[in-house]
């Protein structure tokens, strides 16, 4: 508990104007109470290393993968189970089927037939089994004893009868002194990595800690869950919860475990992200917005298309937001290519309009530069000063740029993270909009806001994101959704190659730029072995230029050219001085060439989908044709290939998603490091979305008070709420 204490006075609860107290107890007493609660001391909230078996060098192996206390380790749950009434019995093992068998080590020794080898034999009540090492011998030798009960998997060969060839094995119970002590029938196998085994902390290491320390403090684990809510669910007590997680009696009974940790789980997140939300709500912004006026038409009047009707929709939704005496915070989704931008500029314009600054952050200075241009020309001829600020910007502007927004002088800029620096200041910061936001981190999108008096906040994203990812990672944001793509626009078409294709593809580009079209050939940049690649995309690109297209204008860019060549290359496209740009992902996003038509992907299975259909929205931007080519040497059969002709089969973002997340996860989604989600340790953001439903009503009750929690509860989730405790965040979330 004191740990806690100390943590929550680093958040500054007790100074900080905008202290994180919940909506949950009146504050003013509540720090007594805490300090009170502190006094309390609960041995499960110790330090790991009070745990039997735990010294200082494997407490430093669990502190480097997140578990620092007693608790922590009882949440540390297994991998999967071995289920001893279920195992296939060694008679019964057929020649080339894959299994898992577990049996007792019988006999061990080196054999010599032609070359020698090391066999280990194996029984269970129905016979044996020949497990046989060419290489690696000592280590097996120090390893399996005989005595031991291990778990082995592979494939069964045949040589005079069954055998396994360097299985993969796991020692279940060194002896049998051990296995004594493992009545029940469903083993634990824990998951572990390197740190950890090198502590002998592997599967069987983690069983001889975890065990004993169940048996002595589950009882103890303080359970968040307010008793009203744990009856609504029909939840199984904390303590019982994690027990027959780690020794589940059977599966339905580790099912029902699996539920009532995950909906605790999910249960705190949304109470934490709710909280998060209504503090927010509290606050009142100094800013305020004049009505549309005569100005403000004529830079509507003066678009070159008319607005969707979702975009119009969407713009109405900001407004009555930019109204309002709370800041705002919102999440613009829309496909790729579906008009955020315009929406960005006329909402930022109106408020710029009333005398305030706004900024616009974009991932890229290609971006960057891009929505300048573009927003400098809507604006053109209006009162609003815009300015752009990269890492490019030259020193001798950059302290214009940097005097003039302090000063008030620049109504509206765009940038790059140069944004972030610390000797840009604002004179009245009121609206701050964030581009391709998963390309962010929270941190720099609170930097920012940071940088005025309760920014309104916007941040835009075209990966459409599933619902459960939206309701965990964004539930603090309101959402507004442009569902309909500008007029005219045709669905890109696309297909999937082979290499051998080749010559077909580039007859059919050359047919394209022919008609005064442009075209996008992509190479992936992996990114452990950049400087390999990155040869392959220069190569590729001069093997283009000079054989394959020598009559047409190629360029080449990436992320590793100097940013003058960058911009330049990039202006040469823009303004149609290159018709065929080779290109890595540095153009992956926003970036808006209404004449490119064709977008030719080379290795596509690296890629994930979501990211595929970045690119592909690199396209269609315009009422042409277009055409996605995807060109892949996995063979048909396989399983990347077939993800990539689904792809192919589709053009809705969200479905793209919901592949994606099911294929890959949430963090390569919302982009690892940025997504502020937590780690779950239980529950599940692909399947479990009816909990993250369920938990996220509960806490909403709870907020509004329909549970009628006793004092001390409140007290402990307000605590809970301060502390940010129980999740190792991916980034800070709060
Ligand atoms: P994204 O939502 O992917 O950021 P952009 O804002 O870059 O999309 O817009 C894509 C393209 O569509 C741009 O060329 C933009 O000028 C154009 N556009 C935006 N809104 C409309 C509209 N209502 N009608 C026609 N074209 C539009
Ligand atoms: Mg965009």
């Amino acid at each position: 508990m004191k740990k806690v204490i100390a943590r929550s006075e680093g958040h500054g609860w007790a100074t900080c104007p905008c202290t994180p107290t919940s909506l949950l107890v009146d504050t003013s007493y509540l720090a007594d109470l805490i300090a009170l609660m502190a006094c309390s001391e609960n041995p499960a909230e110790n330090e790991v290393m009070y745990v039997k078996g735990v010294g200082p060098k494997k407490a430093a192996a669990l502190e480097e993968v997140g578990i620092h206390t007693i608790a922590d380790l009882l949440h540390h749950f297994p991998r999967r189970y071995l289920d001893r009434s279920r195992l296939t019995p060694i008679a019964g093992l057929k020649i080339g089927s894959e299994v898992t068998v577990v049996g007792k080590v019988v006999t061990r020794g080196l054999l010599r037939a032609r070359r020698s080898y090391y066999e280990v034999l194996i029984a269970d009540d129905t016979g044996n089994l020949p497990l046989i090492w060419f290489g690696g011998i000592k280590y097996i030798e120090n390893r399996l004893k005989t005595g031991m009960t291990i778990s082995v998997s592979g494939t069964i060969t045949d040589f005079h009868g069954p055998q396994l060839t360097h299985p993969d094995f796991e020692i279940v119970f060194a002896d049998e002194a051990e296995e004594k002590l493992h009545t029940g029938r469903i083993i634990p196998l824990y998951p572990s990595t390197a740190g950890l085994k090198k502590v002998f902390l592997d599967s069987r290491g983690l069983r001889r800690i975890i065990k004993p320390a169940l048996d002595k403090y589950a009882d103890l684990l303080e359970d968040v869950m307010p008793a009203a809510i744990a009856a609504e669910l029909e939840l199984p007590p904390l303590a019982e919860s994690v027990r027959q997680m780690h020794y589940p009696d059977s599966f339905d009974k580790q099912q029902t475990a699996r539920r009532s940790l995950a909906l605790r789980e999910l249960f705190r997140f949304a109470l934490l992200v709710i909280d998060r939300r209504a503090r927010f709500r509290k606050r009142t912004k100094p800013h305020s917005l004049t009505r549309p006026d005569q100005e403000y038409a004529a830079i509507v009047k003066r678009l070159p298309f008319k607005l969707t009707q979702a975009q119009r929709r969407v713009i109405g939704e900001i407004f009555s937001d930019l109204r309002q005496s709370q800041p705002m915070q919102r999440l613009l989704q829309g496909d790729v290519g579906s008009g955020k931008t315009v929406v960005a500029t006329l909402t930022m314009a109106l408020l710029a309009h009333s005398g305030w600054q706004a900024a616009l952050m974009a991932p890229t200075e290609i971006l960057a530069r891009q929505h300048y241009n573009t927003i400098a020309t809507i604006l053109e001829g209006s009162h609003i000063k815009v300015a752009l600020l990269t890492g490019s910007t030259p020193a001798s502007e950059r302290r214009e740029i940097t005097h003039d927004l302090s000063a008030g002088e620049i109504d509206l800029v765009i940038g790059t993270h140069a944004l972030l620096s610390e000797d840009i200041k604002f004179d009245n910061l009121a609206y701050v909009v964030v581009d391709e936001q998963h390309r962010f981190g929270v941190e720099q999108r609170e930097a920012l806001l940071a940088k005025g008096n309760h920014p309104d906040l916007m941040v835009m994203t075209a990966t459409p994101i599933p619902r459960t990812l939206a309701l965990t990672a964004y539930g603090d944001l309101d959402v507004s959704l442009i569902d309909q793509l500008p007029e005219g626009r045709k669905p890109v078409r696309s297909a999937l190659r082979a290499a051998t294709d080749h010559p077909n593809i580039y007859r059919f580009i050359r047919n394209e730029v022919g008609k005064g079209n442009q075209a996008f050939i992509i190479y992936p940049l992996v990114e452990e072995s950049l400087k390999v690649q990155l040869t392959a995309a220069t190569k590729a690109y001069e093997h283009l230029r000079t054989d394959v297209f020598p009559d047409q204008n190629v360029g080449l860019i990436h992320g590793q050219m100097k940013r003058d060549e960058r911009r330049r290359t990039m202006a040469d496209f823009v303004e149609g001085r290159i018709n065929i740009m080779v290109a890595t992902t540095v153009v992956e996003v926003g970036i808006d060439i209404p004449d490119a038509t064709v977008i030719l992907i080379e290795h596509a299975e690296r890629f994930g989908l979501s990211q595929l259909h970045q690119l592909r929205g690199r396209v269609g931007r315009s009422e042409r044709k277009s055409y996605c080519i995807l060109v892949t040497e996995m063979e048909p059969a396989s399983a990347s290939y077939r993800r990539l002709e689904e792809f192919t089969d589709c053009t809705d973002g969200f479905a793209i998603s919901e592949l994606d997340l099911k294929l890959r996860g949430p963090g390569d989604l919302l982009g690892i490091r940025q997504s502020g989600l937590p780690i779950f340790r239980v529950a599940d953001l692909v399947h479990d979305l009816s909990l993250i439903l369920t938990a996220r009503e509960c806490a909403l009750k709870l907020l509004d008070n329909k549970y009628g929690l006793s004092d001390e509860e409140k007290v402990r989730l307000n605590q809970y709420i301060i502390s940010g405790r129980a999740f190792p965040f991916s980034s800070g979330v709060s």
